[in-house]
């Protein structure tokens, strides 16, 4: 259909065509405003309704109550990694590292207070996820960081680490609403739009609202969750249009089921994937060393040499399948195959695989 190809982008990432249409239409004249959602004041009502629908929709999704607050913030998951001990870190708080987004969050964390890794596989290239009884958790802790999906390294908690009373802070940039969660296990939840939920540009804040109390007036003030949430995420110009696309995917997510439906979906995809891989004689290597810990949403995996994944890559690359190229740090082959992905692209994937792997 319309030239479109096998997207398997880390982020941006591939959207929903039927979202994508559905923006197409109202592109030029939204609803017979006589103008472009990116044209409309992000205080007049119709983009009032816009917001509020995006907020509504996410909080049925995710069964999100009015003890937390839902912000559609700038400045990516990357802000947020300051944010976080900004607001939050009243002396310390325990990091569990991952990879290297949680790395990066501990740079900063650094920078606000003492930081505890409290548990991490870094020894082992992040190969797996560091197991319950590994972590060494300080439950005087301001909270608990960890990142639910590595990117980069394809390993995905498929439960919450179990932190006790202390606030469990999760960067789910790559992995939000890939399936129902119980929100209330969490003081916060982060996540940049561009992989599930929309283009770049907005990042979503959902956070329990007792942890506001801890914003200090001291703060600067774009800084401050206390202040967006005050203002309704309206201190300031939001990504009014990637709000609104996000808003679209949370409607879509809906109608095909909501987040059960969606996770039923992710579960068989990354299944076709890695039974295949399992099937091949080694040939194809999940770079996860624990199957609990393999990612549903970044499958990562090597050939038996770099020379051949250049070959697969290129080779897939000419028959329209894209963004396969492991991220820059690590190498090898990484397909994202995130919500809107579709089944049968991971099942065409498996069978350019199948050929490849004959020829090779
Ligand atoms: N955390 C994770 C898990 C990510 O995958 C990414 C981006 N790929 C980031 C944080 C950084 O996000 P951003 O580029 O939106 O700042």
């Amino acid at each position: 259909m319309e030239n479109r190809i096998y997207n398997f982008s880390a982020g941006p990432a591939i959207m929903p065509v039927e979202v994508l249409k559905e923006a197409q239409e109202d592109f030029i004249s939204y609803k017979g405003t006589g103008m472009s959602v990116m044209e409309m004041s992000h205080r007049s009502k119709t983009y009032d309704a816009i917001i509020k629908g995006a907020d509504k929709d996410l909080r049925t999704l995710l069964n999100i109550g009015d003890d937390y607050t839902v912000l559609f913030l700038q400045g990516g998951a990357t802000l947020q990694f300051s944010m976080v001990p900004l607001n939050l870190m009243q002396g310390k708080a325990d990091y569990i590292v991952t990879g290297a987004w949680a790395k990066k969050a501990v740079k900063e964390a650094k920078r606000v207070g003492t930081v505890n890794i409290a548990g991490t596989s870094e020894s082992e290239n992040f190969a797996r996820l560091p197991k319950q009884e590994e972590l060494k958790l300080d439950p005087e802790a301001s909270y608990v960081h960890y990142t639910s999906n590595n990117t980069i390294f394809g390993t995905q908690y498929k439960t919450e680490p179990e932190v006790g009373n202390v606030p469990l802070i999760c960067d789910a940039s790559s992995d939000i609403l890939y399936k129902k969660i119980d929100i209330n296990k969490y003081g916060m939840i982060y996540a940049g739009a561009q992989k599930n939920m929309g283009p770049s540009g907005c990042t979503l804040v959902i956070m329990k609202k007792d942890l506001l109390l801890r914003s200090q007036d001291t703060l600067h003030t774009y800084l401050n969750y206390k202040i967006h949430a005050e203002n309704e995420t309206m201190y300031n110009t939001p990504a009014t249009y990637a709000i609104y696309l996000m808003g679209l995917v949370f409607k879509w997510l809906i109608k095909n089921g909501g987040l059960d439906a969606m996770y039923k979906t992710n579960v068989e995809k990354a299944g076709i994937l890695y039974d295949y891989m399992d099937s091949s004689d080694g040939y194809y290597k999940p770079t996860v060393t624990v199957k609990e810990d393999r990612s549903l949403m970044n499958v990562t995996y090597r050939l038996p040499n770099e020379e051949l994944e250049k070959k697969f890559i290129a080779e897939a690359a000419e028959k329209g399948f894209s963004g396969l190229k492991g991220h820059r740090s690590v190498g090898g082959i990484r397909a994202s195959i995130y919500n809107a992905f579709p089944t049968q692209g991971v099942a065409a994937l498996v069978e350019l695989m199948k050929d490849f792997k004959s020829k090779n």
